[in-house]
């Protein structure tokens, strides 16, 4: 077997410190989505596992959070370190599994592993106050204590990061932890449990399932024991989780689907606009939640911003993301290549102009041009929803009313992008974009330190920062009475 796929025993998820086979014995495939070919099989694990995943973090809670915040960081500490000794072979597997090309794999083992070192040292930091008292005879004090159980449900388009996130915050705050990962990046998730195993973080404390969604989620959400679902995914799977949550009343954490505008200001720097776009839509191939999904262009720039721009996308190379040079890599499968299709052809259909790409890659199979559309209208599918593929719409905006409008007119609200260098109108954009995130003069803006999260049908709950580990605590009234008497 290659290499980068000895991570974990054949066959076998992570329950209760053990490495363990579905009890009737059912598995699936992990599929390279570049070449198709099978890279290892995994558990197809159902219900019954699921149960006794969810009873051995219950008993591994009590040890756990009655560790001191260090301790627990100590372990946070040496997990992340093992990330980094293995950093090589983890991006190889990323990029087998996923298909990112293996210089943005290797970005994606940098940032899970940043998320382990944050919150090894967030968890010393989750102070109580003690609020000046509305009697004389009474002290009032507020605790924070970790939830309990959690599950832990992740895509497949940042297999390490989106664990390590949750993870991080959940172990530091003194939970433990259930851990679904996407049918698509099974090997990506077995690899952390093994990097956590040998960390020696205590059985039971972290655990993995693969396999059927419906029966593994239906077991989680319905258990009592589970207190907490953070969940990243689909915007309809967030909004079942919602409901399924009803009757238990758990705290949920919910990333979900975004649609991002990315606006350039008539006093925007051209070459640095294009340059973020670059970075902001074409990153794993169009398939991030804060990909732009949406270009307008002030109509003073517009036909400047499209030339440059469809230069620097015909510099882009795709294929194998094994390959050297490789910017593009394939999508995930092929219903996202149809999905890519299809917002061309509608958009074709209804009058846009194709100004570079626009069809499937000869590279075959899961493989899309990265394209470039003009003339792009409100009318066109591509404008309304989520694309998770390599396709840049442009759009013409003449005022600032009118492109905040526009961008604004979505359910959606996770992170939105835009150009210029006026202060004025980066602070009054601020205000007025209703999104979780805004990002003036930037393609990029993930990292540990900053509260990731939407709003609206976006989702809410924050990861990362000092905020993502709040998540994760109940706040404890504690009165002390009798003082003095
Ligand atoms: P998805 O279909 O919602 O899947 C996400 C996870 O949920 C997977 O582990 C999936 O398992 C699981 N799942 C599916 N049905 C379930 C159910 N009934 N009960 C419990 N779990 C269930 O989403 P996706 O297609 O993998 O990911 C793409 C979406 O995620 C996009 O919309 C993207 O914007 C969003 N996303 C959001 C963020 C963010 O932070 N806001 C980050 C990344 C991605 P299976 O794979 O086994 O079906």
């Amino acid at each position: 077997m290659d290499k980068s796929l000895e991570f974990t025993p054949p066959h076998r998820c992570y329950i209760d410190g053990a490495w363990v086979e579905s009890d009737k014995g059912l598995r699936f495939s992990s599929i390279d989505p570049a070449t198709g070919d099978i890279l290892a099989e995994v558990p197809d694990l159902g219900a019954l596992e699921t149960q006794s995943a969810i009873s051995a973090a219950a008993r591994a809670l009590s040890d756990w959070r009655s560790r001191t915040a260090s301790e627990r960081g100590l372990f946070l500490r040496r997990f992340g370190e093992l990330l980094g000794d293995h950093k090589e072979s983890l991006a190889q597997l990323l990029t087998r599994e996923q298909g990112k090309p293996l210089l943005e794999s290797r970005g994606e083992v940098s940032y899970a592993q940043s998320f382990l070192f944050w919150f090894a040292e967030e968890g010393a930091r989750l102070y109580g106050d003690i609020i000046p008292s509305h009697t004389i005879d009474a002290r009032l004090l507020v605790m924070k204590q970790a939830v309990g159980v959690c599950a832990l449900i992740t895509p497949w388009n940042f297999p390490y990061a989106m664990i390590t996130r949750k993870l991080g915050a959940a172990l530091a705050a003194g939970c433990t932890a259930v851990v679904k990962p996407a049918e698509q990046t099974p090997l990506c998730a077995l690899a952390l449990a093994r990097l956590g195993e040998e960390a020696g973080i205590p059985r039971g404390v972290f655990n993995v399932v693969t396999g059927d969604a419906q029966a593994i989620g239906k077991t989680l959400m319905s258990s009592d024991i589970v207190r907490k679902v953070s969940f990243t995914g689909s915007t309809d799977v967030g909004k079942l989780l919602i409901s399924q949550s009803a009757a238990t009343v758990k705290k949920l954490s919910l990333e979900l689907g975004g649609h991002a505008p990315f606006i350039v200001c008539e006093d925007a720097d051209l070459d640095e606009a294009v340059s973020g776009a670059i970075l902001s839509k074409f990153r794993n191939s169009g398939q991030t939640c804060v990909c732009a999904n949406r270009f307008y262009i002030h109509e003073s720039l517009y036909d400047s911003f499209a030339e440059r721009f469809a230069e620097k996308i015909s510099e882009l190379n795709v294929g194998n993301g094994l390959l050297p040079n490789t910017h593009l890599g394939p999508l995930i499968d092929l219903a996202a290549v149809e999905k890519s299709e299809r917002h061309v052809c509608d958009a074709r259909d209804k009058g846009a102009k194709v100004l570079f790409g626009g069809s499937r890659d000869k590279a075959g199979g899961n493989f899309f041009q990265p394209t470039l559309l003009g003339e792009v209208e409100d009318s066109m599918q591509i404008l309304q929803e989520e694309t998770f593929g390599p396709i840049a719409p442009l759009v013409r905006f003449s005022s600032d009313e009118e492109v905040l409008r526009r961008a604004n007119s979505t359910p959606y609200g996770l992170a939105a992008y835009f150009y210029s260098r006026d202060v004025g109108r980066v602070f009054q954009f601020a205000d007025d974009l209703d999104y979780g995130m805004v990002i003036a003069n930037s393609g990029v803006s993930s990292n540990a330190c900053a509260p990731f999260g939407g709003v609206k049908h976006s989702g809410y709950g924050r990861e990362g920062s000092k905020y993502g580990i709040l998540e994760y605590v109940d706040i404890k009234y504690l009165l002390v009475g009798g003082i003095g008497s």
